[in-house]
């Protein structure tokens, strides 16, 4: 069976016809990283389709916000046994589409699960707070409210999670949600939004809760530029979040940034050396190095480098690349072609700045058409500019450093602030380390991807500053209403002023 056919059953399994797919404007090109085949057919949606989708969101939302948030919840409780039913389905899509290895695929699509289930929640726990007034029989409360039309864009990357902490989140806010995927995974993505269908119809929600509009950047830009997108969450490259961030801003509209990475785990002597590995190969290897949260800098105390990097050059040179539909493999391939000469330029850019690679880095022929590398382990002299740029590929830069504050300062260099890791058993450079690394994400003794959907994520600086998914973020997806409510019967002024 061919990957074009294996999608085309995988797409009739969540009820899409894989012969009428997108809208009616120009064919995307489909095709799968695995062996660079062509899968099907899609077009993607006109101008005027996109205007359309933004309107029918619209409408939906005059009736989603008046909809009692417990009420909204079971909507996305639909969603969430809907994608649990088509697990399989859904990461066998991603499988084919963007290359993760099958683990990594049911991965995204467990997180798609687990962020329903917290959304579920939030449903009956969207707080406000009262406070006291200093004027007498007056009560004094902030209330949330529906925000309107949620313009998603999203990545290649995690071509369905991130969508998901959005649409989850913001559906029980009382929004409406219109989806740009990532022009290289729309079969994903129609799959998944038929599930939401689906799930729209089971529980009685209006149809146009969460359309989908397919295509590229120009697609992305109407959803910038509409005056009817009140918030845009947009997830992608530092540039794209440049461009979009002031469009966005020019018109007072909302913007949420979940841009480049450029992570570093700091690796001191007191390390437990075994953990610290384990957990450095799946952070820099793991999805072929194509996540935001993909370890790209290790900065380790020079008693322990050669230990270190001694190890993680076997690790690296034992992993299995290859097919990721094939059990035992732990590195898929690269997104599309430019992806590895990109990984080419920056190791020669490396090497030419002082650099020596002691692993990896060389093309792995896997049949046809794919791209695939062996993950690469390079020693720097310094952070040279090649190693505080986000290359989209598994490339591990190794610097070593002799005392603590010269690993902060190391580790804040970057211009990005996405996720950070120490490996230590001395508590204090632990808690030095939390409160100084100047990212959204920072663990203690653990990598810097893989993060769960209970906590708030997202990144500083040229990440953008957006947080998305658990804990609080769920008040981006809201406006925020502050209501004194006079039973005193008389007028009152605050501060104590008269006024005749
Ligand atoms: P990309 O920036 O090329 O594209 C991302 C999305 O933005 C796509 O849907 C694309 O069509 C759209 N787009 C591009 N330019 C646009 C514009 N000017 N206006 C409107 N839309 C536009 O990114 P990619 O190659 O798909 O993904 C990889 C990048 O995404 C990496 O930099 C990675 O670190 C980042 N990423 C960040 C997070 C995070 O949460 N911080 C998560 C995943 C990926």
């Amino acid at each position: 069976m061919t990957l074009a056919e294996r999608a085309a059953d995988l797409l009739r399994g969540v009820g899409v016809d894989p012969e009428s797919l997108g809208g009616s404007g120009d064919v995307l090109a489909c095709s799968s990283p695995i062996d660079g085949s062509e899968l099907l057919t899609v077009r993607a949606h006109t101008d005027a389709e996109v205007a359309e989708a933004i309107a029918v969101a619209g409408e939906a939302f005059t009736q989603w916000r008046v909809t009692p948030a417990p009420v909204r919840g079971k909507l996305v409780k639909r969603l969430g046994e809907l994608i649990g039913e088509h697990k399989e389905q859904l990461a066998g899509l991603v499988t084919i589409e963007v290359g993760k290895i099958s683990s990594e695929a049911l991965g995204e699509v467990q997180e798609m699960i687990d962020i329903c289930d917290l959304a579920v929640g939030l449903s009956r726990q969207l707080f406000g707070r009262t406070m006291p007034s200093e004027r007498e029989g007056h009560r004094l409360q902030e209330v949330w409210h529906p925000l309107g039309v949620v313009g998603v864009i999203s990545a290649f990357n995690f071509p369905v999670a991130v969508w998901s902490w959005n649409a989850a989140i913001a559906l029980v806010c009382g929004d409406t949600v219109v989806w740009k995927p990532s022009e290289l995974a729309p079969l994903t993505a129609l799959a998944t939004s038929a599930l939401l269908e689906r799930a729209a119809a089971d529980v009685g929600a209006p149809p146009g809760v969460g359309p989908l509009v397919l295509g590229g950047r120009d697609v992305g830009e109407a959803l910038v530029d509409s005056p009817d997108i009140a918030l845009l969450s947009a997830t992608g490259s530092t540039r794209m979040g440049r461009e979009v961030g002031p469009r966005v801003a020019s018109r007072f509209g909302r913007v949420l940034l979940e841009l480049g990475g450029n992570n570093a785990v700091v690796l001191a002597p007191s390390a437990d050396l075994d953990l610290a590995v384990n957990s450095m190969v799946f952070a820099a290897a793991g999805t072929a190095g194509q996540r935001c949260t993909s370890l790209r800098r290790l900065i380790v105390h020079r008693s322990v480098a050669d230990a270190a990097t001694e190890r993680l050059a076997r690790a690296f040179a034992s992993l299995p690349v290859g097919d990721p539909s094939e059990e035992g493999t732990l590195v898929g391939p690269l997104i599309r072609p430019a992806a590895a000469e990109a990984m080419q330029a920056a190791l020669a850019e490396a090497v030419a700045s002082g650099g020596e690679v002691l692993a990896g880095g060389e093309a792995v022929p896997v049949g046809a058409g794919g791209s695939y590398v062996r993950p690469a382990l390079v020693r720097m002299p310094s952070q040279t500019p090649v190693v505080l740029r986000e290359t989209f590929a598994p490339i591990l830069y190794v610097v070593a450093y002799d005392d603590f504050d010269e690993a902060l300062a190391l580790h804040n260099a970057a211009s990005q602030g996405l996720s950070a890791g120490i490996f230590t058993r001395d508590q204090a450079e632990a808690e030095r380390f939390l409160a100084v690394a100047d990212t959204g994400i920072t663990n203690v003794n653990v990598g810097t991807s893989g993060a769960e959907i209970g906590g708030a994520f997202g990144g500083e600086k040229e990440t953008g500053g957006g947080r998305e998914s658990g804990s609080d973020a769920w008040r981006a997806y809201m406006r925020r209403s502050t209501n004194t409510i006079n039973y005193s019967g008389s007028v009152q002024l605050a501060q104590g002023v008269h006024f005749g």
